[in-house]
């Protein structure tokens, strides 16, 4: 559905060590520092957010910073852990361990069975060796269209400050360089239903799918024109 945003990369750069490897990138919708510009997984990091700037964070390294390097009137609160990404389902992915016909949360896939895919959802994940019968196949996460969608934005917007505060021509962690990474800041959403599903999986664009794609398009506008707002650069 629509262009695929990585259409335009370089092959070369998006071959660079990078956050795209990183199994809690591919698991949970991601942030990053806005002092230090290091990558939040707030499923699992501690991290704090202004109550004045409505789109401003630091991960618990920069926290003690923000009494002079932020206004001093302003308040941090922690925030709270996200778990949101435990609730996203995978329309038309079938558990092969508890068969829940749309699989909830994080979805593991079987990286050596390649002619039948084999999934589990993240219940079933720790009994995967009795589960599966291939008791040496390894599982990696595959990453759901919206959280795809959401984190490359979130990408952009750090490859933005990273490419501008170190002086970089591309940032490290995306390969993207400035013009690039504007480019994806700008860009309509467009979610590949496709992405984060084998050609084993048969995707019924049945109207659950549908009203998915539609959330998947609202959050992401919503997300798109908060951070527009927000941002000197644009
Ligand atoms: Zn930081
Ligand atoms: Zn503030
Ligand atoms: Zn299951
Ligand atoms: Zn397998």
């Amino acid at each position: 559905m629509g262009t695929p945003v990585t259409t335009g990369i370089p092959m070369s750069l998006s071959k660079t060590p990078s956050i795209f490897e990183n199994s809690d990138y591919l698991k949970v919708f991601i942030t990053y520092c806005g002092y230090c510009l290091d990558f939040i997984f707030p499923h699992k990091d501690v991290s704090y957010s202004c109550i004045q700037c409505s789109n401003y964070g630091v991960c618990q390294k920069c926290i003690i910073f923000m009494r002079v390097q932020h206004l001093s009137v302003h308040t941090f609160v922690e925030n709270v852990k996200d778990t949101s990404a435990d609730e996203v389902i995978h329309y038309g992915v079938t558990c092969d361990g508890c068969q829940s016909p749309n699989i909830l949360g994080i979805r593991y896939q079987c990286e050596q069975c390649q002619t039948k895919s084999y999934n589990l959802c993240s219940q079933c994940l720790p009994q995967a060796n009795t589960l599966h019968d291939h008791e040496s196949h390894m599982f990696k996460p595959i990453q759901h269209p919206l959280v795809r969608a959401l984190n490359r934005i979130v990408l952009a917007h750090r490859a933005i400050d990273v490419c501008r505060t170190k002086l970089f021509q591309q940032d490290p962690a995306t390969g993207w360089t400035i013009n690039y990474a504007k480019q994806l800041t700008k860009q309509v959403v467009t979610v590949d239903t496709e992405n984060g599903t084998s050609h084993n999986d048969k995707i019924e664009h049945n109207d659950s799918e549908m009203e998915m794609m539609k959330i998947v398009c609202d959050v992401a506008e919503t997300f798109r024109q908060g951070a527009l707002g927000q941002s000197e650069w644009l």
